[in-house]
This record gives C-alpha cells, structure tokens and sequence, in this order.
C-alpha cells in the first residue's frame, strides 16, 4: 500500500517539457536530441521519477565522500550558459590547487563495469554534458578547462573518476546540430553508436539494435572445425565412458576389486581436505574469514558456439 502511494505520488510529478533546450537532452544524434526537446516518447513513470530524484540524493552523498577525502568543492549548481542552452554545474574541484570541473553520476552494476571498461564509449551523453559544461561562457571565463567525472556503483558504493579536457571540436559539432534544430530542422534516423541503448530504437529501425562496439572479430575456419569436431568426439566419448562406468560400477558391487576383460576395476577412497566456511565462521566468525579470505584471478578462456 505504502509503495503505490509513493509511486503514484511521483508520478504527479510529470512536468510539460519547458520548449528550452539543455545540455542534458543533448545527444551526438541530433534526431534524438530533438525528440527531447520536443518531449516525444512516454513520459517518465513514477519508479523512473523516483530514480531520478535518487540521483540527486546519490550526488550529494558523494560529494560528501569527496569532502572528507579533503578536497574542496565550490559552485554547486552553478548556472552554466553555453549559446541558446542553459545547464547547471554539479561543482567544480579543486585538486593540487587546480580548479576542475566536477560531474557526478551513481551507476547501476552493468553501467558503473561498461562504463570503467570503456569510458565515455558507453556513455556518449555523458561525453556531450561535460564537453558543453566545459564551453560554457561561465567556465570559459574562469580558464576551468578540465575536469572529472565521479562515478559510484551504487550498491557497493565502489568509486571510479575519470579526467576530461574540452574538445572545443566535438563542442563546435554539438553547437552546430543545435543551431540546426532551431533553425526549424527535422532530423531523420542514422545509425550511430547510441541507437542500441536509445529509447527510439524501435521506432527509428523496427528493431533491437545490438552493440557491436565492443566486439573484435576474426576468422580460423580451418581451427573452428577442428573445434567443433572435437568437442564432438568428446561428448560422444564422454557419454560411452559413462555408460561404461555405470555398467563396471555395477559388477564392482561391494567388492574391492574385479577383472573385467582386461581392465581391472578398483574401488577406491581418495581423500580430499578442506576448511568448511560454515564451520569456520561458527568458530571464529566472519570477521575472521573475511582477514583470511583470499581471492586470486585466475586466466582461463571458455568458447561458444554463436548464431550467426
Ligand atoms: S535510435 Fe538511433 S537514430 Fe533513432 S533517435 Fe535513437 S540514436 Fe537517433
């Protein structure tokens, strides 16, 4: 009862769009940065509502863990204006006495692991915030023209930063498409590295759009026969050797040892050591565990048959 209550109270929370474009509705895909300045597609339900307002909690409490690390941070939610847009800063840093821009962003577990593997990659918007924050007039005037993006994973709360510096060339492309947009242009689809994590995606291709920016290809045809056919014979071999096992096991009986044809079976009691986790934590307690705990990395390569 109380959760539908919350939700249905975010949900009264839906806002007209305010006809005004910001750097967060930006995308490198013009045709996507027009939907949202038009507020095309559904709206945010309730639960997306309450993750945003989340975000807002998120980045205050990050913004504390960087004030206890001893850094200063100034600005917060300053009023940036870059060109026709209007933006506001989470803050800006100030590290070894340099002033950086500082944007911060709580992350699921799939967005917090792509997004430390492969950086604005993943993330383009991201990329596009920080670059327009960057040109803005009030930055500009002040010379901030670097800056940090703070992530956290939001259930471990394990933190990652990553350093940027303005790209006055990808910002000119930005302002041009926007200037474009006001100028009365419609965009049309084009395939571009957001449209498989894109709200559109559907409506611009009929389709899902699968990632394949992170994917590297080759071809060992003669290795992948070799391949198949092997694992073949070695689930066929491993199913005759079962059967046989089982056929063996079942002469063995309570004997310690038989002779069938030429092979001689044996039963045997190897012995096998061990600390039970269970017991130890009984004994000495979790604590004790996680001091002893050890976990190493261990290299190893599996391969699957895919469809093509
Ligand atoms: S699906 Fe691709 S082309 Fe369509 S709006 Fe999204 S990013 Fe743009």
């Amino acid at each position: 009862m109380l959760s539908e209550a919350v939700i249905a109270g975010a949900d009264k929370l839906r806002r007209e769009p305010s006809g005004r474009l910001s750097p967060y509705m930006i995308s490198s895909c013009a045709l996507r940065t027009y939907k949202n300045w038009k507020g095309k597609g559904d709206p945010p339900t309730g639960v997306q509502r309450l993750r945003m307002n989340d975000g807002h909690y998120q980045e205050q409490e990050m913004m504390d863990d960087l004030v206890r690390a001893g850094f200063e941070i100034t600005d917060r939610q300053l009023p940036l204006h870059i060109g026709p847009m209007r933006g506001r800063l989470d803050g800006l840093i100030t590290v070894d006495s340099k002033v950086y821009l500082l944007e911060c962003k709580a992350m699921s577990l799939t967005g917090y692991t792509k997004f430390k593997q492969r950086g604005f990659g993943v993330q383009p918007g991201f990329r596009v915030q920080t670059q327009l924050y960057l040109a803005s007039d009030e930055l500009r005037k002040i010379g901030v023209d670097s800056g940090f993006l703070y992530c956290k994973h939001k259930d471990t709360c394990s933190p990652f930063d990553l350093f940027f510096e303005r790209d006055p060339e990808f910002t000119s492309g930005i302002e041009k498409q926007v200037q474009s947009l006001l100028d009365g242009k419609v965009p049309v689809p084009s395939r571009c590295p957001v449209c498989p994590v894109c709200p559109h995606r559907l409506e611009c291709w009929g389709a899902e759009v699968v990632d394949f920016s992170g994917v590297h290809t080759a071809s060992l045809p003669e290795m992948v026969a070799q391949w198949k056919t092997g694992t073949a014979h070695k689930q066929m071999g491993k199913e005759l050797v079962d059967e046989s096992r089982a056929a063996f096991k079942a002469e063995l009986g309570d004997k310690d040892v038989i002779f069938i044809d030429d092979l001689k079976v044996l039963k045997i009691f190897p012995v096998r050591g061990g600390i039970s986790e269970t017991k130890f934590v009984e004994k000495y307690g979790a604590a004790a565990l996680a001091g002893v705990w050890e976990e190493k990395r261990i290299e190893q390569m599996r391969v699957q048959e895919v469809e093509l």
